[in-house]
This record gives structure tokens, sequence and C-alpha cells, in this order.
């Protein structure tokens, strides 16, 4: 079958032939992929920076935000049969441990990462997974257009839901980055929370963009990242949430500049960091929230407000055999919203 594979860092990826997955584990489903969504993470998977932290061996393919049909299931599997629309979680878990009995997915110490850790993903026409891992769509649903929710939009829910609890009716979220994340977080905000919506953002396109979603304000980052007009904003106090789907260059720094007194960051985008000084986290009570994708129930409460059409995937499909010069074009920032690749 064809798949794209990560042959080296710094490299451009291989789109070529490889062998077709099999059943392994009882449990396992093979799943026809309709479409696999391309992410930022794919991008510091090619620069090298997740090889520290995952030691995947090469090659193996990418993508880890995949939904299709289900194609062969494994010999313990009976929820499930050929045929049925799914989204796959990007987790492979064991299902036995506590985190996986707590519904913290992300937390179980023996979980896989299938198009990150080395296990082949879904940049390719079949993909291997669990049936643990599987979310059964409303039949009929085409899933191509929705494959991007099993990791941006899960991550998305995931963090707003995190971060509810902390806002009420008058309260500000400041959404820093308005992107393939961004505008699914601003929409979740706005089913999720009471609070007003604040976006920052640098790129005079996504700016435009913003201004089409239900949000309060939109604002252009500037020189010094959107603090002052986040502070014009709410009084000279700052916000009371600012999610962070950035995360690198200095966005960390003037995001906690923004925050107010008993502030929450809620961090999303990564790459770079923050050095906290103990005396103002204290003097501020400040309080630091970092995401991890999401669960298997923040999964499936998302494709009922997808279902619901109160939360829409802005997607772009094109063929998987383009997606050495896709990932160029996602890395360059030219795909509003988020790509999708279609075997
Ligand atoms: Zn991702
Ligand atoms: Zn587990």
């Amino acid at each position: 079958m064809k798949a794209v594979q990560v042959i080296g860092y710094g490299e451009r990826v291989r789109v070529g032939e490889v062998k077709e997955p099999a059943i392994v584990d009882p449990h396992d489903v093979i799943v026809r992929i309709a479409g696999a969504g391309i992410c930022r993470t794919d991008l510091h998977i090619l620069d090298g920076q997740l090889a520290e932290a995952f030691h995947p061996t090469l090659p193996y393919t990418l993508g880890h935000e995949n939904a299709g049909w289900v194609h062969e299931v494994g010999p313990a599997v009976d929820a499930f049969s050929p045929g049925d629309p799914v989204i796959v979680h990007p987790a492979v878990t064991c299902g036995l441990c506590t985190a996986c009995r707590s519904g913290n997915d992300m937390h179980c110490p023996t979980w896989r990462f299938p198009g990150v850790d080395g296990w082949n993903g879904g940049y390719a026409e079949l993909l291997r997974t669990s049936v643990r891992s599987l979310v059964k769509l409303a039949p009929k649903t085409d899933p191509t257009r929705i494959a991007p929710h099993a990791d941006a939009g899960l991550t998305a829910i995931h963090a707003v839901k995190r971060l509810a609890p902390f806002t009420y009716p008058g309260s500000t979220v400041v959404v820093i980055g308005f992107g393939g994340l961004g505008h699914l977080a601003v929409q979740l905000l706005r089913v999720l929370t009471p609070a007003r919506i604040v976006v920052v953002e640098a790129d005079p396109g996504r700016l435009e963009w913003a201004r089409g979603y239900p949000v309060d304000a939109v604002h252009a980052s500037g020189e010094d990242g959107g603090v002052s007009v986040v502070l014009d904003e709410t009084n000279g106090l700052g916000a009371d949430v600012v999610l962070d789907l950035v995360g690198d260059g200095r966005a960390p720094e003037h995001a906690l500049r923004m925050l107010r007194k008993g502030g929450v960051y809620s961090i999303v985008g990564y790459g770079g960091g923050v050095a906290l000084n103990h005396l103002d986290m204290i003097n501020r009570e400040l309080t630091v929230i970092g995401n991890q994708i999401g669960s298997h129930r923040d999964l499936i409460d998302l494709m009922e407000l997808d279902r619901s059409g109160r939360v829409v995937l802005h997607t772009r499909c094109f063929p998987l055999d383009e997606a050495a010069d896709v990932l160029a074009e996602v890395a360059a920032g030219r795909v509003p919203g988020r790509a999708v690749l279609v075997p």
C-alpha cells in the first residue's frame, strides 16, 4: 500500500509502497483511512524535535489525526464491524491501568502513539490501531473532513474543558494564535464557557479570518505580543485565562505578563518556554496547566458537537501523493485551517 514516511530528520518525507498492516493483538482493528490531518507536530517530527522524547526507529509512517472505516477486526473485537465509519483516538492504551480506568488515556504508562513514536501512522491507505482507540461516527458520516478532530479538535476541547472551571460571566480568555487549533478553540470556548473571548494573532490574514468567528475582540499581537491590548481590554487588570496555542518565541513570556492575579496559563503550543519567578507566582497566585491531547470522553463529546453543527472544522483536502509539498505549505503557514491528506 501507499504510505508517507519519515526517512531522516531534516529531509523531505518519502511517498512509496510499504507492507500492509496485519492484526497482531486480538483487540486490534485495521482502519481504512479516509483522511489524515497534517499537524504542526509532523513538522516538529521532521525537524527531529521529538526524537529525544519518543525514540522512533526510522523509517516509519507519519499521521496521528486519522479517520476512516473499519476494514478488519481482531478476534476479540465485537463492537465494530467492517464498514463502520470511525475517528481514531491518537493514543493506543492498555485499558487496564489506573490512568486508563480513570479516563486519563494520555497518562497510560504503556501508551503508544502511532504516527509519532515509530508505530506506523495514518498517512497511508491502512492503519493498525486498538479497538479502545475508536469512536464510532453517526451512520453515513464522511470521516474525511473530520480527521483533524482526532488531535487538533481533541486537544482544543481538552484544554477548554480544563480551563472552563476558571471562567465566569465577564471573565476574559485570551487565545494566542488563530489557526487550525485556534478556530476550534474559540468555538469550544463559546459553547463550554461564559467568558469573553479575545484573540491575539500576528498574521494579518489569520486576523481577518478570526473576525469571521463569534469572538469578542481580535487584536494584532504587535511589538509586545498583545500584552498592552489585553490590559486595555481588562481595565488594566489582565486576563483571567490565557490559552497559548503558539508556545514558542516570546509567546510564553507575553502570556504570563497578560494574566491578572489568580490567572491561569493554559499551554497547548510548544517549542519554547519561560522561567517561572517564584515570588511572582506566589504574589500573583498564578496557575499553569499543561495539556496533552485529550481523553476518549473528550473525543466522544467533540463528535457530538461536530454532529450537531456547534463546532465546525475548516479543512482542505489534498491527495496523499502530494504530502511532501503540502507539508512545506503548512510549514510556510499558507494553508488556512487544517490540511487533510486523502489516500
Ligand atoms: Zn497533532
Ligand atoms: Zn493504561
